[in-house]
């Protein structure tokens, strides 16, 4: 299974990455660019993550346990086989109300704890995915009069898990004392898509507004690889608001924690010398991912007045929220808003265009409107998305992440290589 040239690829990496240890500051910048080019050059044939999704879906109809080799029963209807269409506000919201099963393994169980999936209905037998307690869930597919069952989630592998499946959808057995259902908060839910980088706040049946993040991304920081960065997708429950968060200088902000070390929490900033808070390094990339793993959210308020103290302040301590994350598998595609979508700027020397009329932005100012079929002509070429409401993106953008995104491609290729050793494990 394992390719060769896909071998020769991880050795060359870890050559460069050697190579990388002792750079000076500014070499990172061109290591990874040689990288890009060593990872281009691999071949591209078929990896076992594309054995895996083998059967094909058309764009639009992605479910969660896209790729699975247990396809929805009957009448299965849950998170894990929801098709992955925000549009949909009933859907959604029905899934979102849905019972959850989760995790508990007795008085060591937190939800900061993690338990393991095995291979076959035994404690010896090989570990095959992470599991973390309390706050995930888990599709069961199948209950043993054994005392066990079979289930599948993508595994929580973080940095220091022994079972390195960054982010893989994953089917092994637990025991069944363990699974436990959790009926969610009867009056919100939230979904983050990673395709779009957009967090998708429902209340009372309804989708209220969405707003901008970025979550992770597999990356090199200077020294190694980082692959379980990428945000494990699935579904969950927020679980306790933690606070402030400081990592390497980046204060974070209303951190909501969801999956052992992986938590919701508003876009950090560092600190000025007279301690006003900096966003500058940070904010401009919402709507891309860029995090460590978890889910960075916008402050700026959008027209509905909500912004990561607005979910800080709705959320009580154990009012389970649901919060589920989809999975941005390749071949899904981002729609192009239809051409008479409308949209709002303000003609004296506005540089932003809107999804409303009203926008915390500017909130004297009255919007004129106009059409999104009309956003590449003057005067509205020059317009920048406006950070506050979100507005739809423009159509070259959503082009260039659908290219990205194309049935067949790879749009992260170091992911992919880097989850090898995983693979190999599999085989021992
Ligand atoms: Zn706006």
């Amino acid at each position: 299974m394992i390719k060769k040239g896909t071998a020769l690829l991880l050795a060359a990496l870890m050559l460069l990455s050697a190579a990388a240890l002792g750079e000076e500051e500014d070499g990172d910048l061109e290591i990874e660019e040689i990288i890009e080019e060593v990872v281009l050059d691999d071949e591209g044939g078929e990896h076992p993550l594309s054995e895996q999704n083998a059967p094909a879906a058309a764009s639009g109809e992605f479910i969660p346990s896209y790729g699975s080799a247990y396809a929805p029963r009957p009448g299965e209807r849950n998170y894990w086989t929801l098709p992955m269409d925000i549009t949909d506000e009933q859907a959604v919201w029905e899934m979102l109300m849905q019972p959850i099963t989760v995790v508990d393994i007795g008085k060591k169980s937190g939800e900061k704890s993690q338990t393991y999936l095995y291979r076959e209905p035994d404690e010896e037998s090989l570990k095959i995915g992470v599991v973390t307690c309390e706050s995930q869930g888990v599709r069961v597919l199948e209950t043993l009069d054994s005392g066990w069952s079979l289930v599948e989630c993508y595994s929580s592998s973080f940095h220091d898990t022994k079972v390195e499946a960054w982010n893989l959808l994953v089917s092994g057995y637990i025991r069944t004392d363990y699974l436990k259902q959790v009926t969610p908060n009867p009056s919100m839910g939230i979904v983050c898509d990673k395709l779009t980088q957009r967090l998708y706040i429902f209340q009372n049946g309804k989708l209220l507004t969405s707003l901008l993040c970025s979550t992770g991304v597999a990356m090199w920081n200077g020294s190694k690889y980082q692959p379980y960065n990428e945000t494990r997708s699935g579904e969950f429950l927020l679980m306790s608001k933690v606070g402030t968060l400081v990592s390497d200088r980046l204060y974070c902000d209303m951190a909501i924690r969801f999956n052992s070390g992986d938590m919701m929490h508003e876009v950090p900033h560092v600190k000025n010398a007279d301690g006003t808070k900096n966003y500058g390094t940070t904010e401009f990339k919402l709507g891309t991912k860029c995090s460590h793993g978890c889910i960075r959210v916008q402050r700026n308020r959008t027209p509905e007045g909500v912004n990561m103290g607005w979910i800080w302040s709705q959320l009580k301590s154990g009012s389970k929220v649901k919060f589920v994350i989809w999975e941005d598998w390749q071949g899904r595609q981002i729609p192009v808003p239809a051409a008479d979508t409308p949209l709002y700027y303000n003609p004296n020397k506005g540089q932003y265009y809107h999804r409303s009329s009203f926008c915390y932005s500017a909130k004297q100012v009255t919007f004129q409107p106009f059409e999104y079929g009309q956003l590449e002509e003057e005067p509205f070429a020059k317009l920048k998305a406006c950070p506050f409401c979100t507005p739809v993106r423009r159509e070259g953008e959503i082009a260039e992440i659908n290219e990205r995104y194309a049935a067949g491609g790879d749009h992260d290729e170091l992911l992919t290589s880097l989850r090898e050793g995983y693979y190999e494990y599999l085989n021992q």
